[in-house]
């Protein structure tokens, strides 16, 4: 008789392994730090892989109100193209995809602790004790890492290179630039970095900004700094934010993210950011967590070692994973960024092709709950099933 899994995070990797688990009859015990719906920095956009899966866990974006995103525009100076997303897409703020998420691991019978931070993690034999702040200590025969961008002490994630910076708020625009905005992701290319923006639920637009640890510091290492400059090197985007209101107190920020970093297989199930982080231009993180959280619980039912799972997953990610690295480095040199916008003028394909191959491959499919979306509306509008 096996124990069942402790899970440490309760983000989408968390939750998928959480749901997966308690589907097949097991008791999983989730611990989250937080105490409620939070928000996290992260661009909101739902690519077809994630909405998929997440309608498998019985999460379902439109009902959530997410706004449909069926094209993409690229700006750098004054230059815009736009070409039709390969997929129907949606920008959906964390805040609720996760409580969803959380609720339905919960609802599926995983025992969902919230409020509990792990501060340690260490092998005992062939136990693994667990120390939570403020509380008793907890043992686990298996342990799956989900606590995404944040690294538990002794267990940090092995990687060379200059970690990026990701920042966020929510605004609300001005009815001119809300009604550009509407049903497409705008990416802002900027010296450094990149800048996504897009509405989500409410009518509410998502701004969030990725840059190499030393542009930002460049820029001032400040918002206002880093979203002026923006805005000086894009008049677009210093136009689109004219008239705006943001809408939290503070923006969100977090520091060394990781790009390109796989996991090493090792005695931990380790999944979603812990297992692989792809960078945020293509918008596939979320679709990782929720299949890397599936398969782990998969490869746990199945008997399979954490090494064993870990390997395949690496296998699996790797030629996306390769694709998004390249694209990463080459929509932060100046040379190609000044070169993007008359290439995809000239080549819409070219985009909708790196859209596609930046996918999960033959990911295992989740059934969807109801009609699949329709490929040959990448809106999504007209198909009732995906409008909101
Ligand atoms: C700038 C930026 C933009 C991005 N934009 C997109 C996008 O548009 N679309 C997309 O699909 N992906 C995007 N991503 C990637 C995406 O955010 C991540 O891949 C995804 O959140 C990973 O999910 P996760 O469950 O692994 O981790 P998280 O979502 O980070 O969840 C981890 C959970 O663990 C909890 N936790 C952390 N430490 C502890 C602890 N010690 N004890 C208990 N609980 C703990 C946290 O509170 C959190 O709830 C972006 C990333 C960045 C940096």
């Amino acid at each position: 008789m096996r124990r069942d899994p402790l899970i440490i995070g309760g983000g989408p990797a968390g939750c998928a392994a959480a749901i997966t688990l308690a589907r097949a009859g097991h008791r999983p015990t989730l611990l989250e730090r937080t105490t409620g719906p939070t928000d996290k920095v992260c661009g909101d956009f739902l690519s077809l892989d994630t909405i998929l899966h997440a309608r498998s866990f019985r999460v379902d974006p439109a009902a959530l109100g997410a706004a449909p995103i069926g094209r993409v525009r690229l700006i750098h100076r004054d230059r815009v193209a736009e070409t039709e997303l390969p997929f129907p897409a949606f920008g959906l703020s964390r805040r609720t995809l996760d409580a969803a998420l959380l609720n339905r691991a919960r609802d599926a019978g995983a025992i969902v602790r919230t409020g509990q931070t792990v501060r340690r993690l260490t092998r005992d034999g062939d136990a693994w004790t667990i120390e939570i702040a403020g509380q008793d200590a907890m043992s686990a025969e298996t342990v799956f890492l989900a606590t995404g961008k944040h690294d538990l002490r002794g267990h940090a994630r092995v990687w060379t290179g200059q970690g990026a910076v990701g920042l966020k708020t929510y605004l609300t625009l001005a009815p001119e630039s809300a009604r550009k905005l509407e049903g497409a992701t705008e990416l802002t290319l900027f010296p450094g970095g990149y800048a996504g923006m897009q509405c989500v639920e409410n009518g509410r637009v998502v701004l969030c900004i990725a840059v190499q640890q030393t542009a930002f510091l460049r820029y001032g290492g400040a918002w206002t700094g880093l979203t002026e400059a923006i805005g000086r090197h894009s008049p677009r985007f210093a136009a689109m934010l004219s008239g705006s209101h943001p809408l939290l107190h503070r923006p969100l920020a977090v520091a060394g993210v990781p790009y390109g970093y796989q996991a090493r297989p090792g005695g931990l199930f380790r999944l979603g950011d812990q297992a692989a982080v792809i960078p945020s231009l293509t918008g596939d993180g979320m679709a990782i967590a929720l299949h890397s959280g599936q398969h782990a619980a998969e490869a746990w039912l199945a008997n399979q070692v954490a090494s064993t799972y870990q390997r395949t997953l690496a296998l699996t990610l790797a030629p996306q994973m390769r694709l998004a690295g390249w694209l990463h480095r080459a929509g932060i040199s100046a040379v190609v960024q000044a070169a993007s916008v008359p290439l995809m003028r000239f080549f819409p394909a070219l985009p909708r092709l790196a859209a596609t191959r930046t996918r999960l491959p033959n990911p295992i499919r989740p059934t969807p709950i109801g009609p699949p979306p329709d490929p040959s509306r990448p809106s999504g509008r007209s198909s009732p099933h995906w409008a909101r």
